[in-house]
C-alpha cells in the first residue's frame, strides 16, 4: 500500500520547534511492507523551520504573535491534497492535535494547551476531497 504520512512521524526534523515526532515501533512495524511518503504541509505551504508556533482561531490559523498564516495553511494542504492524488495513495497518516494534521482534536487558539474537538486544516480538506485519512495509531477521524 501507499501512505503521505505527517514527515515529523518519520522522524523528520520539521516541526514548529525544530523537532520530530516518531510514532511508536509498533505502527512503524505494521507499516513494514508499505511505501510511506513524508509530508509536511507547513513546510509545503512555505513556513520555516523552527516557526512560531499557530493555533485554528475559528476560520483562521494565527501564529502565536498574531499573525494571519492561514494562506500558508491552505497551500500546504493543497500540496499534500495534490500529491496523495499524484501518488494514487491509499491514504495519509496525521498527527494528531497539530493545526495542519490533527484529525481528532486541535488547540483551542488560546495558545493555553487546551484542546478541542476539530481538525487541521490539511486534515480537513484531505476528508472533504475524500482522501482516507488516520491518525498516527491508525485510527480514523472521530467525526
Ligand atoms: Fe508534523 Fe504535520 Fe506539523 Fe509538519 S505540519 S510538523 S507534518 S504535524
Amino acid at each position: 500500500m501507499i501512505w503521505l504520512i505527517s514527515a515529523c512521524l518519520l522522524g523528520c526534523p520539521c516541526r514548529y520547534d525544530g523537532r520530530s515526532k516518531p510514532i511508536p515501533e509498533d505502527i512503524r512495524a505494521r507499516l513494514e511492507k508499505d511505501i510511506l511518503i513524508p509530508v509536511c504541509p507547513e513546510c509545503l505551504g512555505g513556513l520555516p523551520t523552527p516557526r512560531i508556533p499557530a493555533e485554528r482561531c475559528s476560520s483562521r490559523v494565527l501564529n502565536r504573535e498574531g499573525r494571519d498564516v492561514t494562506e500558508e495553511y491552505e497551500r500546504g494542504a493543497r500540496e499534500v491534497l495534490r500529491l496523495a492524488r499524484l501518488y494514487n495513495a491509499d491514504g495519509v497518516i496525521l498527527r494528531d492535535r497539530s493545526p495542519s494534521c490533527g484529525t481528532c482534536g486541535v488547540y483551542d487558539g488560546s495558545f493555553s494547551g487546551k484542546l478541542r474537538d476539530g481538525m487541521g486544516v490539511t486534515a480537513e480538506m484531505l476528508l472533504c476531497e475524500g482522501i482516507a485519512i488516520f491518525d498516527e495509531h491508525g485510527e480514523p477521524p472521530t467525526r
